[in-house]
Parts: structure tokens; sequence; C-alpha cells
């Protein structure tokens, strides 16, 4: 289903378009489509939110709700497989990488681990390990300052591994990150964030919502 999202030629790729006063119906990329499918399983949600980071932003995004689906995980996961090289290895960070790492290893045929944090720091635990003539490739839900990818690549570095390339569905950084290898995302959409001070929504007195705190 998504591969033809993604890719081919369907009655769903085409959306109307205006340009002034003229409407026309226009093919939709395959980042389109996924960002189309993000709202539709309000994974993506516009408004005005209150991030963890205590900053505010016109938008709000929650990889989970679009991994809940196991065929759409499984889909995203061989897109990304396709955009990397073939590794050794797939290492994700708990939790957020999960899903992803797991369905990116499942179409290489490889191994997938994950790293945790123990007293704030990512190890590998579990009794995973990490060969050091072994190639690895890091694999995100979200990439925003690409802190725990350096940390998760980090993690293979110090078992003496070389990371060939990251991936994550989504990327959300607003410079180039500088990850070893190949970076590679299925959608790109940088953040957008503001200080509570200056946020352009609190002045026209729109509700700041917590993402997850809302009563279904
Ligand atoms: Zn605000």
């Amino acid at each position: 289903m998504l591969q033809e999202l993604l890719g081919k030629t369907t009655i769903e790729s085409w959306q109307l378009a205006s340009t002034g006063s003229v409407w026309y119906f226009r093919r939709m990329n395959g980042s389109e489509h996924l960002l189309q499918l993000f709202r539709d399983k309000k994974a993506f949600l516009e408004g005005h939110f209150l991030l963890s980071s205590g900053l505010h932003s016109p938008n709000y995004m929650q990889c989970a709700l679009i991994l809940q689906y196991p065929e759409i995980a499984s889909e995203l996961g061989s897109s990304l497989a396709k955009k990397l090289s073939r590794a050794d290895v797939v290492l994700s960070p708990a939790m957020g990488g999960i899903i992803i790492g797991h369905e990116v290893a499942r179409a290489l045929n490889v191994r997938f681990l994950f790293c945790e944090r123990e007293n704030g720091i990512f190890r590998l635990r579990r009794g995973f390990e990490i060969a050091p003539d072994e190639k690895v490739v890091v694999v995100e839900d979200v990439v925003t300052t690409g802190k725990s990818t350096r940390e998760t690549i980090g993690v293979a570095e110090q078992a003496g591994a070389r990371v060939i390339g990251v991936g994550s569905i989504v990327d959300r950084s607003l410079e180039p990150p500088e990850f070893p290898g190949t970076f590679h995302s299925l959608l790109r959409l940088p953040l957008t964030v503001y200080e509570a001070s200056d946020c352009p929504l609190c002045s026209q007195n729109i509700p700041v919502v917590k993402p997850g705190s809302r009563k279904q």
C-alpha cells in the first residue's frame, strides 16, 4: 500500500492545487504522500504546541502513532533500507528507534540491536555485542538536533565498529547534521520553534497544547 504511495502513480497521488484562481490536479511526490499519511494517522498535528524542550511550535510529530500500524512500519523500513548501504548490523536508540530500526534490519536481512540509557549514557545491554570489524547503520525515527544519533554512533564506534550511514523516517534538522557515512530520510520537515516569550501564536492568543496531555 505505502509502496504505491511512495512511488507509483495511483489515484491518490493526485492533489487538488491552485495558483490564485486556477485550480488543477498535481501529482504528489513520495514525501508529500508520507506527510499526508502522517496527517491521516494524526502523527503530525498542526496548531500551537508546547514541546518537551519548553519551546513552542506550530506543529507536533509523534512517529509512534504511524508506527503502530505494522504494515506501515514494515513498508517504511523497506523504503529506508533501499536508501541505505548494506551493513552487518542496524543499531537504534531506545525507545524511538526500535520499531523502525527493526524493520530496516528485516529488509536488509541483518541483525538488529538497540542501545538504551543507563545512568544517562547510551550503552549496549542485554548481552548485545558488535564485533570490531562490523559495519553498522544507525536508524532513528526522527533526527532533530542529531544528539541521540551521535550518541548511538558513539556506542558503535566504542565497540570498534564502523558506522557507514544513518537513516531516519523524518529529518527535522535545521542544518544538515554531520554523521559518518551517508544520511538518508524519507521526509524532510525542518522543525519550527519559538521561545515562549517570542511566540507569534501566543501573541494571537491561540491556546497552547501540551501534546499527549489532551484527554481523548
Ligand atoms: Zn506559543
